[in-house]
Parts: C-alpha cells; structure tokens; sequence
C-alpha cells in the first residue's frame, strides 16, 4: 500500500487499492463504471415497469421448467429481499438455491428457511464436499491472497448455473446493487476458475473433482449452449437499507445478523480480521463508495464510518474458530499474515486470456448472458 493516501475527489475510494485510477479531474474508475450504470439503469417513474415487462418475457419465455427463474439465497439482506420482489412484486416461481460452505450462522440458516417458507418458494441446497471445500480455502490462505472467500464466491455461482442447466431455467437472478454495493476491485477479489487450480496447485495439490469449480468451458456450456441469462432486478429498484430491513423482519421472520456480510462466519473472519490486519483493506469501503456515488449518505459520514475500524465482539473466537476449522495452526497463521501480500496477479489466471478476448466478452453482455457490471469490472469503461 502506498504511504501517500490519495482519494477520490467525489467517493471514498483511495489508494488502499491497488492500481486505481484518477483522471485529470481526480475521479476514479469506479464512479466512472457507476456513471455508465447509471445511464442505463436510471431510477425514475418507469424503472418498475421496465422491470415488470422482463418478468413479463421471462414468465411467457417459460416452456420446459416449473420455474421462471434462480435467486441464490445466503440469509443475508440483499438475496432475502430479491427473493421478497421476485415472488411478491414480480409475481415469478423462483427456484431459490443455496450453497452451504459449512460458515453459515444459526441467523442465516434460520433466515434462508423463513423466507423461502413464507414466500412459498423452493429452495435446493447443495452442500459443499467439505474436505475438498476445506483443503482449497486453506491454499487460499497459504498462498497469502486478499481473496479466501473466492472459493465460496465460485461455489456459489457454478451451483446457481448447474441448477439452472439442470432444470432448464434461462434465468439466473442476482441480488447485487450497484447503487449499495458498488464494483468490487479486481485486486481485492478476483474469480476465475484457473485462479482456483494454480493457487490449488502451489499449496496443495488436492484433488479438485469434488470442488465446484467455474471453468472457461462452463462458462461456454452455461451461455452459450443453455442460453442462460444473468439478470440484476435491484439495479431497478429504489434501495434502502432500513426500510428493506423492516420489510424482511415485519412479514418475512428475518433477523440481522450484525454487518454487512456477517452471514457468513468465513466471511465476517475475512473482512473484520484478515483483510484489514494483514492488507490495510476495509471493504467497506467499496458499498460505502456506492453509497455516497447515489447520495445515500454523505462523504464526510462514510470516511466517519471507516475510521472506526471493522470490529467484531468475538473476534478472539471467531478466529480461533476458522483456524480450527481450516486446519491452520497458529504457527501457520503468523506465517500468512507476515507474508508477502499477493493477490490474483501473482498466481496463474484466464486474466491475460479475458484482456485478449474484450470483444467476445462484450459480445456476451450486449447479448445479455453477463451484467454489465461484470464486464465493466475486468474491462474498464471504454
Ligand atoms: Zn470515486
């Protein structure tokens, strides 16, 4: 990390990121990705319309399936809530579909079961080979990279898409926002199948078959051959946290469970311990970002928000916990966190292929198969 802290001139971005960019104006790339996104999903009178009438496609699209669509479901806010417009609003039969890494809370396994019960929505989990799971995230810390949860991210998505080609649905519905959650940068998570096996085979060398990974050919057998489609519903939708909080709790049985991406026991290790201690980088800064970008909260509050560091209650046990339970002896850990910092650019990835093929990818959004969001983040605006 650079001594010399420099901050975007409008969010909170700044150069705890590694190879941001400024333009001569001070802006940084991601308001500028926020800008283009939002030109094409502007909120106004019509956005709920236009939302409705892809529903409308969606359910008249509808031939081989009892479903319309899959809404990934983790128990925490955001999927809860786009499971609640999909059934309630959009009127859809989602098939709701959860990958459970072993981190998940009491909270948001009772969350995912209110939820998907009181919308009367299926929901099919599929629970990952632990010891594979297990073995490949601990590469992942080994290999001393700023993104452990990758595994978990990648799991996830194969999972959505597997049941998608399965049970012949076309749509994969996705809770991102980038009005709250913003871009995440590439150096601080990355995903990619081939990231996955070269970090996998320097520091382990375990038997992959068993984990889900996301391979170029998936992507392939996925787009192209089942003609599954990525869809982003609350790009459309006014978003506020408190109100939608209310919402979940009044009519669907939700609880909170503490932060942002405290779902998940891995995950709240990772961005309250791990990332901030060992690589000075605060997650939070990027939904923070989004945030002030759509005037959800000023800047001088958000950069209040991040000087407080992300602190759990529990941190002693929680880290105790994941230690355990990732095999990684105290000796181990010292080791990672004294360690070089690396990330995706030390390891062996499709990257430089994705740098090389701009135009398929681009292909691939125009028509719908990835979010724009998705592409602007490994491409850049043009
Ligand atoms: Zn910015």
């Amino acid at each position: 990390m650079s001594k010399i802290n420099k901050i975007c001139k409008n969010c909170v971005s700044d150069t705890s990121i590694q190879n941001i960019k400024f333009d001569k104006d001070g802006i940084c790339q991601y308001c500028k990705i926020h800008s283009e996104l939002e030109k094409e999903f502007p909120l106004d009178h019509s956005s709920l319309d236009k939302l409705k009438s892809i529903a409308k496609k969606i359910k008249n699209d509808r031939k081989k399936s009892k479903y319309d669509c899959i809404v990934g479901i983790s128990g925490g806010r955001d999927s809860s809530y786009l499971l609640y417009i999909v059934k309630k609003i959009l009127n859809l039969n989602p098939l709701a579909v959860h990958y459970d890494n072993g981190f998940d809370t009491e909270t948001s396994t009772s969350n995912i079961l209110n939820v998907c019960s009181k919308l009367n929505v299926d929901l099919e989990t599929k629970v990952a080979d632990w010891e594979t799971f297990k073995k490949i995230t601990r590469s992942f810390f080994l290999a001393g990279v700023s993104d452990p949860d990758t595994p978990t991210d990648i799991g996830i998505f194969k999972t959505m898409y597997e049941i998608a080609y399965k049970e012949k649905i076309k749509y994969v519905f996705n809770g991102h926002s980038f009005r709250t959650e913003g871009v995440e940068p590439l150096d601080w998570t990355y995903m990619d199948g081939l990231y996955v096996k070269s970090i996998n085979k320097k520091n382990g060398k375990n038997n992959l078959d068993k984990f889900d990974n996301f391979t170029l050919f998936d992507l392939i057998k996925f787009n192209i051959l089942g003609g599954i489609k990525t869809i982003l519903p609350l790009n459309y939708v006014e978003y506020n946290h408190d109100e939608v909080q209310k919402i979940l709790t009044d009519e669907l049985g939700w609880t909170y469970y503490g932060g942002h991406h405290h779902e998940s026991l891995l995950t709240k290790f990772v961005v309250s311990y791990y990332l901030p201690n060992k690589f000075s980088i605060d997650r939070r800064r990027t939904g923070l970002s989004a945030m002030v970008r759509s005037g959800k909260i000023k800047k001088i509050d958000a950069l209040k928000v991040l000087e407080k560091k992300p602190k759990v209650d529990d941190e002693k046990y929680l880290k105790d916990y994941i230690l355990d339970k990732l095999d990684i002896s105290d000796k181990e850990f010292k080791l990672i966190m004294q360690m070089e910092n690396k990330n995706f650019r030390n390891y062996h990835t499709y990257y430089s292929y994705f740098k090389n093929f701009g135009v398929f990818a681009k292909f691939l959004y125009q028509l719908g198969f990835i979010p724009k969001l998705l592409y602007l983040r490994y491409y850049g605006k043009d």
